[in-house]
Order: C-alpha cells, then sequence, then structure tokens
C-alpha cells in the first residue's frame, strides 16, 4: 500500500509526459497520466493531411511506468516504429520510439521527464558514441547496442556502396533500442539522462526497420549489400524482408545506380523462394515492394500467396500485397532501365481501401474471414 502510494506520488509530483514533434511544427503536449489526449488534424499539431483524421490518435500515458497507450480511432493507418496501429486496439509507445501520425508521416516521440531514480537502480552504462564515420552502417549501429547479441559484422562490410543517397539522419543509441522489448525503467532513465547531454536531435529515421536488421532474431541471412528479416507480422506463410544496408529511404528515391542492388534484391529473394520450393514445389511467391513505402528504409517483400497467418486481419493488409498497391520488384527495375526513375505511386493508396476479392479467382469477398476461407480452397 505504502510502495503504491508512494508510486502514485511520485508520478505525480515528478514524471510528466509530453509528446514532442520531430518536425518541430509545433510545441510539445503535454500528456497528463491516465488522461486520455485526442491528436490528428488540428491546427493544434499543424496537421493538415487529410488522410488523417481529426481525432486520429488518442494517447493515454502512465507515468510511473514510463509508456504511452495509443488507440488509432482514425481510418488510416498510424505507425510505431514502422509497425501499423490497429483500429481500435491499445498499442504501447515508449520513450524513443516513434510514432508516426498517419501513413507514416508525421512523425513524434513522448518522452518523460524526471526519473525515478531514488530506488536503487543499476547503473546501465551507455557507451560512447563514435563521431568518425557519417554512415549509416550495421558496424555504427552494433557499437551503440551493447547488451545486444553482435551479428557478425566486419568493418569493411559497411561501405557505402551508393553514396548518391546520403543518409538522412543519424540513429540515437536511444532509437535503436526502442524497437525491442522495454528495458528497464532504470536503464531508461539513464539513457534518457544521458540523452539529454547531446544536443536534441531527432533520429527517427525507420529504427524500426534498422533495429530489426540488427536483431538476430529476425534476421535470416546478410551479405555486403542487404539483409534479409522475416517480416515481424508476416502475413503469409512465408514472408521476408529484404533491405539494403545503405539508407534508402523509398523505391522513389532510386536511380539507375540502384539497378545491380535491385536485381541483387531479386536474386537474393528469389533464392529464398527455390528454397521453400525445393521442398514444397506448390508454394508460390512473389516479390515486390509498396507502391506508397510505410517505413522509411526500402524493402523488398518475398511473400507467399497462401496468406495464411493470423497476423493477416485487415482489408488494407489484403490489397497492400494484392493489388497494384503491391509493384512486383522486376516493373520497378524496368522502369529505371527505361525511363532512369520509378513511377510516382502516391494516388495509389486509394487502391488499400478496395472491396476484397480473392487473388486468384478475382471473386468478391464479403468480409476477412469468408476471404481466408474462400482462399485456403481457391485453386484458380
Ligand atoms: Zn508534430
Ligand atoms: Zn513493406
Ligand atoms: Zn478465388
Amino acid at each position: 500500500m505504502r510502495i503504491l502510494y508512494r508510486l502514485l506520488k511520485m508520478a505525480d509530483d515528478t514524471v510528466k509526459c509530453y509528446l514532442e514533434c520531430c518536425k518541430s511544427s509545433h510545441p510539445k503536449l503535454p500528456l497528463p497520466h491516465n488522461v486520455p489526449v485526442i491528436i490528428g488534424r488540428t491546427p493544434e499539431l499543424g496537421i493538415t493531411d487529410k488522410l488523417c483524421s481529426r481525432s486520429q490518435l488518442e494517447l493515454t500515458s502512465n507515468c510511473y511506468k514510463r509508456y504511452v497507450l495509443v488507440k488509432r480511432l482514425g481510418a488510416n493507418t498510424s505507425q510505431i516504429n514502422g509497425i501499423d496501429i490497429e483500429k481500435n486496439k491499445s498499442s504501447r509507445l515508449e520513450e524513443g520510439q516513434d510514432l508516426h501520425v498517419v501513413n507514416g508521416k508525421f512523425p513524434h516521440r513522448v518522452y518523460f521527464t524526471g526519473c525515478q531514480n531514488d530506488t536503487k537502480t543499476e547503473k546501465a552504462v551507455v557507451p560512447k558514441l563514435p563521431t568518425k564515420s557519417t554512415d549509416l552502417t550495421k558496424s555504427d549501429l552494433s557499437i551503440k547496442q551493447p547488451e545486444r547479441k553482435k551479428l557478425k559484422v566486419s568493418e569493411n562490410k559497411s561501405k557505402v556502396l551508393n553514396s548518391k543517397i546520403k543518409p538522412q539522419e543519424k540513429f540515437s543509441s536511444e532509437s535503436v533500442y526502442a524497437f525491442d522489448s522495454p528495458s528497464p525503467m532504470s536503464s531508461r532513465c539513464e539513457k534518457k539522462a544521458e540523452s539529454n547531454k547531446r544536443a536534441p536531435t531527432h533520429k527517427h529515421w525507420s529504427q524500426g526497420l534498422k533495429a530489426s536488421m540488427e536483431d538476430p532474431e529476425l534476421v535470416v541471412k546478410e551479405d555486403e549489400q542487404i539483409v534479409v528479416i522475416k517480416d515481424k507480422y508476416p502475413k503469409a506463410k512465408y514472408h521476408w524482408l529484404i533491405l539494403p544496408k545503405d539508407s534508402i529511404s523509398s523505391t522513389k528515391n532510386l536511380s539507375t545506380d540502384n539497378i545491380e542492388l535491385l536485381k541483387h534484391i531479386l536474386k537474393v529473394g528469389q533464392e529464398l523462394a527455390a528454397e521453400v520450393k525445393d521442398k514444397q514445389p506448390d508454394v508460390e511467391f512473389r516479390f515486390g515492394y509498396h507502391a506508397v513505402a510505410s517505413m522509411s528504409q526500402m524493402h523488398m517483400h518475398v511473400i507467399s500467396q497462401d496468406f495464411q497467418s493470423s497476423s493477416f486481419k485487415t482489408k488494407k493488409h489484403w490489397n497492400s500485397f494484392t493489388t497494384d498497391y503491391f509493384v512486383d520488384a522486376t516493373d520497378i527495375i524496368n522502369e529505371l532501365e527505361t525511363g532512369g526513375k520509378v513511377k510516382d505511386r502516391r494516388t495509389m493508396t486509394s487502391l488499400l481501401n478496395e472491396p476484397l476479392k480473392c487473388h486468384r479467382c478475382k471473386k468478391p469477398q464479403k468480409n476477412i474471414p469468408t476471404l481466408k476461407k474462400h482462399i485456403d480452397s481457391c485453386q484458380k
């Protein structure tokens, strides 16, 4: 009882939570403990994008556990560290994680002031950040993640193969941590304290995927140019992402210089598929990119066409893999080879709202459960 009282008191007295705009478009927004705050297309956040609902997200902070529950109310998707937030479900947002208010745009973060450090805590060791390199590289990242099991990385692997594309931003150690399971409160406080000493920077460049690229649980294979990871939320029996090690935010930034890289990515994907097909010749695969990038590191999906997965839940999931929103890798390569750049597909987001239909026989489907039932038996 006393402890609870003390916790409550500490939360009330010392810990405050704020929503911070990574683009500095507006002042920080207080998120009082346990009080739902609605954000969206409002003058307060300076968001005018019509795809963003006026009540896009409901944020409820927990100041003593130092996280914010994010509930999506709007029709279009929002992301935490690049992962879509399901509608009407509460997802946990931790300090240092990126919250994109709609469709991968309008990055924000939450932070808590004050540390509950008066309890006995272990000191978390925050390594000094290397300053020499301006490349966004795996070795940079692994230096900053001492607790994490390191992947086999050699220094020279990290050379930038495509100097034309500059990393938009570098990461902070804080942000790369964020994708993992929450660190204990004490170390988070330490980290916050450490990061406060540095200039306030917003490193919200696709930490989600970048962190996944470092996650031994997810990494399937890698070479000098690319990393293959399992999709954290697979939408089919086999679903991988292949990401270049260089920072390329989206297919729209590609140039003819990248053709070889894209061909390599496709080849690696086809090899993965071939391994599966060796044992199960009937498994079909597609290799492609989403028309509009939802996460800020470009990635090619390697996805089997069974779509049997409990993570496949929404119409948007379905349409993003079965309409023209899913662009075959060969199309992207062709566009670069013939026109020197990739078509602008920004208007294609409307495809995500198309009525459901079977990807094989094109028969309309009432809802996700009937669709799932149908595709299990559809042979066409
Ligand atoms: Zn903002
Ligand atoms: Zn994707
Ligand atoms: Zn069918």
